[in-house]
């Protein structure tokens, strides 16, 4: 007979069954609290996600798939349009980018993009099934860019409106 010998203690292993575990919840770890929800929880503490966190990665995984199932359809995936609303010219010399001044990569460097145009392109990206637009600036950092900033207030403003989620990502600060 094959025998497993694992550090993991026999209770984490429970907490993979693909259905809430009939814990009483004051006898049950944090984390088999977590496989078991069945509602979403903000008010977790440090330590609590300490503890989650520290589970092993595989089993970690796993149980995510497992909860995630209970709340979504497995193959439905989010459609996520992402436009450059300012290209090229960052001052920052993050090596991997193309957006980088510091490098020769033959990016145009352009001004932020008119409200209008971006709004236009969250439409046609709404049209073709997107239900969330992100906007990234290549910008070290916002500080100096108070005309830049309001626009973008509007474009992110004019991006809801139009029912979509709206991200943006404006370098560091
Ligand atoms: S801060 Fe952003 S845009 Fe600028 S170089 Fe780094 S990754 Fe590229």
């Amino acid at each position: 007979m094959r025998k497993f010998n694992s550090s993991i203690p026999f209770r984490r292993w429970g907490a993979l069954l693909p259905s809430p575990l009939p814990l009483r919840p004051r006898f049950a770890s944090t984390y088999q609290q977590a496989i078991a929800a069945t509602s979403p929880r903000t008010t977790w503490t440090r330590d609590e996600i300490s503890e989650i966190y520290s589970q092993p990665l595989m089993e970690l995984a796993s149980a995510a798939g497992t909860v995630h199932r209970r709340f979504h359809k497995p193959a439905a995936v989010q459609l996520c349009t992402l436009m450059n609303i300012k290209t090229g010219g960052c001052t920052e010399d993050c090596s991997y980018c193309a957006q980088s001044s510091r490098y020769k990569t033959g990016l145009e460097a352009t001004k932020l993009s008119t409200v209008q145009s971006v709004l236009d392109a969250a439409k046609i990206a709404k049209e073709n099934g997107s239900n969330r637009f992100c906007m990234g600036a290549a910008w070290r950092e916002m500080k100096g860019r108070k005309r830049g900033l309001q626009n973008i207030i509007e474009m992110i403003k004019g991006v809801r409106a139009l029912g979509m989620e709206a991200c943006v990502t404006l370098g560091s600060k």
